[in-house]
C-alpha cells in the first residue's frame, strides 16, 4: 500500500483537535466545511486523480493519497490514523460502494452514525424488511418474470445511483433487455435482478437527522435527482421517441431542490419517525444521525417509497448555506455536513459520543 502524506496550507489548530475525516467524493466537500464551521479540523482521504480538486478548498487540513479507496482497510495505516488524528469518519455512498460490508464492519476507525445499517441498506431483503417494519408504503415486488402484468422497473443488486436500471412491460420484454445484460457480462444471470412495479409519480427525496442526544427528529431538506436519460426523453417529440429505440435509464447526474406543499409535512414527519423507531428496533442502536427516504408522490398526493439511504445522501449537497427546512428550526446555515458536526460536538462536551458513534 501506498499512502503519501500531503497537507494543504490551511493547518493552523481548529478549536476541537478530533479530526472529522471521509473519502473524497459524494458530499464530503460539504461534509468537511460544516465540520470546519463547528471548528473541528478536517482530514480528506482521495486519490491521485482527485488531488488538484480538493486542494483548492482551504477548509480541509490534511490531505492523505491512497491509490484506492480499498487501501483504507490496511490494518497499520487505520492505527496511523487513530494515533495521529484520532479522526471520526463520517461515511457516505462512496465509503459504502468502495469498501465491502464485512470489511467495513471491522474497520477500526470510529464511525459516526450506526455502521452495521449501512448493511441492511445494501442487501435488499433486509432493506425492505426494514421499510416494512417502518409502515413504507412500497412498490409490489415481482418475484417471478411470469408474474410481470404492466409497466415494472428492473434494478440490478446494488446498483449504484440507479445504473443500468430498465423498464419492461411483460415476460418478453424482461427477457430481451435481461439477455442482453448476459451478453454484455453485466450479470451472469436473469436471477440477479431485482423487479419492482414502476410506481408513477414525481420523485422526491426526504434528507432527516435525528439526534439521539435530544431524541428529535428533523427535516433538514428535500431535493430531486436529475436523471439521464429519463429527465433527457420528455425533451424529444413523442413521435420521433416512437421511431427511435430510446431507453430510460437512472443515472444520477445531480439535484434539484424542492419545497412540499405545507400539507405534506405532517406524514414527513410521521414517516421519519416510523423509520426511527423500526430501525431501533430492528438494527441497534438505530439511526442516529442523516437519512433518507426516496419515493414518489401520486396522483392523489400519496407518497410510495422504493428506498432509504441509512446515511448522508448526496442530495444534501444543494444546502450547504442551509436549506427552507433547516432555516426553519437555526438561525445560522445548518447544511447536513454541519448538522453532524454539531452532533459530535455536542456528544464531546455532554461526553455521550457512544451514543452516536459505531
Ligand atoms: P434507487 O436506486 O432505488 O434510488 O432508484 C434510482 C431511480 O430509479 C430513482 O430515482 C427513481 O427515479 C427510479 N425508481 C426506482 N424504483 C422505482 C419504482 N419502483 N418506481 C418508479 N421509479 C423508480
Amino acid at each position: 500500500m501506498t499512502a503519501s502524506y500531503i497537507e494543504t496550507e490551511n493547518n493552523q489548530n481548529s478549536a476541537n483537535s478530533r479530526y472529522i475525516m471521509t473519502l473524497g467524493s459524494h458530499c464530503s466537500l460539504q461534509v468537511l466545511k460544516g465540520a470546519k464551521d463547528e471548528g473541528f479540523e478536517t482530514l480528506l482521504i482521495c486519490e491521485e486523480k482527485r488531488l488538484s480538486l480538493y486542494k483548492r478548498f482551504k477548509f480541509i487540513d490534511k490531505l492523505i493519497v491512497l491509490d484506492n479507496f480499498q487501501n483504507l482497510l490496511d490494518g497499520d495505516f487505520q492505527k496511523k490514523l487513530v494515533d495521529e488524528y484520532n479522526p471520526i469518519l463520517i461515511p457516505h455512498g462512496t465509503l459504502i460502494s468502495s469498501i465491502p460490508m464485512d470489511d467495513l464492519e471491522k474497520i477500526k476507525i470510529p464511525i459516526f452514525g450506526n455502521k452495521w445499517i449501512l448493511r441492511w441498506e445494501s442487501d435488499r431483503s433486509l432493506k425492505q424488511r426494514l421499510m416494512n417494519e417502518s409502515l413504507l408504503p412500497a412498490p409490489q415486488q415481482i418475484l417471478s418474470k411470469n408474474d410481470i402484468d404492466g409497466l415494472c422497473i428492473v434494478k440490478l443488486h446494488g446498483a449504484a445511483g440507479g445504473k443500468g436500471y430498465f423498464l419492461v412491460t411483460d415476460k418478453k420484454s424482461f427477457e430481451e433487455q435481461s439477455q442482453k445484460l448476459v451478453e454484455d457480462g453485466i450479470i451472469d444471470s436473469e436471477n440477479q435482478l431485482f423487479i419492482q412495479k414502476y410506481a408513477n409519480g414525481v420523485p422526491v427525496y426526504l434528507q432527516f437527522f435525528y439526534s439521539p442526544i435530544e431524541n428529535e427528529l428533523e427535516l433538514l431538506g428535500i431535493d430531486r435527482r436529475y436523471e439521464t436519460d429519463i429527465d433527457a426523453i420528455g425533451r424529444i417529440p413523442a413521435k420521433i421517441q416512437m421511431s427511435s429505440d430510446l431507453q430510460p435509464s437512472y443515472t444520477v447526474i445531480g439535484n434539484i431542490p424542492i419545497v412540499l406543499r405545507e400539507s405534506l409535512l405532517p406524514e414527513v414527519y410521521s414517516m421519519g419517525e416510523r423509520f426511527v423507531s423500526a430501525a431501533s428496533k430492528l438494527v441497534p442502536p438505530g439511526i442516529p444521525g442523516p437519512f433518507c427516504i426516496e419515493g414518489v408522490y401520486d396522483n392523489n398526493a400519496n407518497f410510495i417509497s422504493f428506498e432509504f439511504s441509512a446515511r448522508i445522501v448526496a442530495g444534501t449537497n444543494l444546502y450547504v448555506s442551509g436549506s427552507p427546512y433547516s432555516d426553519l428550526l437555526y438561525n445560522t446555515p445548518v447544511s447536513m455536513g454541519r448538522r453532524i458536526a454539531m452532533e459530535v460536538k455536542k456528544a464531546i462536551n455532554l461526553s455521550k459520543l457512544g451514543l452516536i458513534l459505531t
